[in-house]
């Protein structure tokens, strides 16, 4: 794609801060070829860094980051693009998704010379994003893919071969696998509420603007799906800054990061969204995170282990299953035995069903408290757990940065503290967030205050599974 002529848009948000938030949004929209390029890049980087260590041996114990291709590419993807693509969606929305993603990339470059069929019924489930989270998570576990590079080629390139294979089929030049399927897209959408930016589109200028005289009027490609003309929110859209100045009514601007939260923009909070929340994001994430370190883990595998071998099943604690199954690297001293594997997803299923069946119950209270019970009212209070939701996963995978870090040598005395006060901040965000979001239900303080009261406990058992995990274990 050639480089778009530069047009100046009519439409500008109030304020020179605005103003230049909104240029920058063109700016994009005028490069899209620089972007492109650059997805290419990234392209390039991504699947060197997945393929090449699985074609290496694996790093002895002097093998550093800087001298083992397969360390290299561990921190690379788990110590800094994770972590740090979660935090950019806080920050800067969905742009890792429109600018630099090489799965969305590809799957929009396949969908070029698809059969453009329609998108089935089956992939616009509401429970894939879920769905798709929890067996990820829970299938990266069991084959350690943070610690070896194969998993990574089946997790990742897995992945990115199902986002391209929907390419083929659906849609044309669209990205109906980052819409409907990507492992992460619910998660992206929960935390890119949060973002400070978003495209915006002003429908009275939209509606005034005339095709005869009215600039900025070329057909856009929203790649993302989205409806631009109806766009509310930063959930769903992917910043790429195509549609930036579209019919001089749609523009990139500043916002308060608790407005769409607060004022429930686009389509209204679901149950799966509550879902993801509470069961996967505070509960199945954290025990993920946690179970390697748990005491109740290592206590409740001993206690089965004891109790096969009186009872002869001792064929369950050896390492019977492939590497692709179930972590097994006899080289590395690194195997897991059936009874590790089903334990472990036993943890996680458990700390799920317990941390989410208990935020949820919290948060259905508060709702309550807040007037007679209705779902719409629990789903949208549930929103305001999100900031500790997405610090406990930030939290969990940048624990994997600082230990390959500690690991070359380094030490960062600032890491507990900043943990804490990032718990802290985020904590409390999520109580000022109740309590706004109460302030729509009820006028009444008493009731607004048990709300978040309730809302405040529910956080609480989300601070606690990182408590336990940095402070106790
Ligand atoms: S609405 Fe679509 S075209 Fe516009 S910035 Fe978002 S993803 Fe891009």
């Amino acid at each position: 794609m050639g480089r778009a002529q530069a047009i100046p848009s009519l439409h500008a948000p109030a304020g020179a801060v605005q103003a230049r938030v909104a240029r920058f949004g063109e700016w994009l929209r005028d490069h899209q070829s620089a972007i492109r390029r650059t997805q290419w890049v990234v392209v390039f980087i991504y699947a060197a860094l997945l393929i090449v260590p699985a074609l290496a041996p694996l790093p002895d114990r002097t093998a550093h980051i800087w001298t083992h291709v397969t360390l290299l590419a561990q921190f690379a993807f788990w110590g800094i693009w994770w972590p740090f693509v979660l935090l950019s969606m806080i920050l800067v929305g969905r742009s890792w998704c429109g600018l630099f993603c090489p799965e969305g990339a590809l799957t929009e470059i396949a969908s070029r010379w698809s059969l453009a069929r329609a998108t089935p019924r089956w992939m616009k489930w509401a429970g894939w994003p879920f769905v798709a989270f929890a067996c990820t998570t829970i299938y990266g576990q069991m084959v350690s893919v943070y610690q070896y590079p194969k998993p990574v080629v089946i997790v990742l390139g897995g992945s990115t071969i199902a986002a391209i294979a929907v390419g083929l089929m659906y849609g044309r030049d669209k990205r109906v696998w980052c819409r409907f399927l990507c492992p992460v897209n619910g998660v992206f959408r929960l935390l890119s509420k949060l973002a400070p930016l978003r495209y915006r589109t002003d429908r009275a200028a939209w509606d005034a603007w005339d095709p005869e005289t009215g600039r900025n009027g070329a057909m856009k490609n929203c790649a993302a799906l989205v409806p631009i003309k109806i766009m509310e929110g930063a959930a769903t859209c992917h910043m790429c800054g195509r549609c930036a100045g579209y019919k001089d009514a749609v523009a990139l601007e500043l916002r308060s990061p608790n407005q769409e939260i607060v004022e429930a923009f686009g389509p209204p909070p679901s149950a799966w969204e509550t879902a993801l929340i509470t069961f996967g994001l505070m509960g199945l994430a954290a025990g993920a995170f946690q179970w390697a370190s748990s005491p109740w883990f290592v206590a409740a595998r001993q206690w089965l282990a004891g109790w096969m071998i009186e009872h002869g099943f001792t064929s369950l604690l050896e390492p019977l299953l492939p590497w692709w199954i179930l972590t097994n690297y006899p080289d590395q001293n690194d195997m897991m035995s059936p009874l590790d594997g089903g334990l472990m997803i036993a943890y996680v299923l458990a700390t799920a069903a317990v941390v989410g069946g208990a935020a949820t119950a919290l948060v259905a209270l508060g709702a309550r408290l807040l007037g007679p019970f209705e779902a719409r009212r629990l789903h949208h209070l549930a929103q305001s757990l999100i900031p500790i939701a997405g610090c406990g996963v930030f939290l969990g995978l940048s624990a994997l940065t600082v230990t390959m870090l500690k690991a070359e040598g380094l030490r960062f005395s600032f890491v507990g503290p900043a943990r804490a006060v990032l718990l802290a901040g985020a904590a409390l965000w999520c109580v000022w967030l109740a309590w706004q979001i109460s302030g729509r239900y009820a006028s009444d303080i008493a009731r607004r205050i048990g709300a978040v009261v309730c809302v405040a406990a529910a956080v609480a058992i989300g601070v606690a599974q990182w408590v336990l995990l940095f402070w106790v274990w």
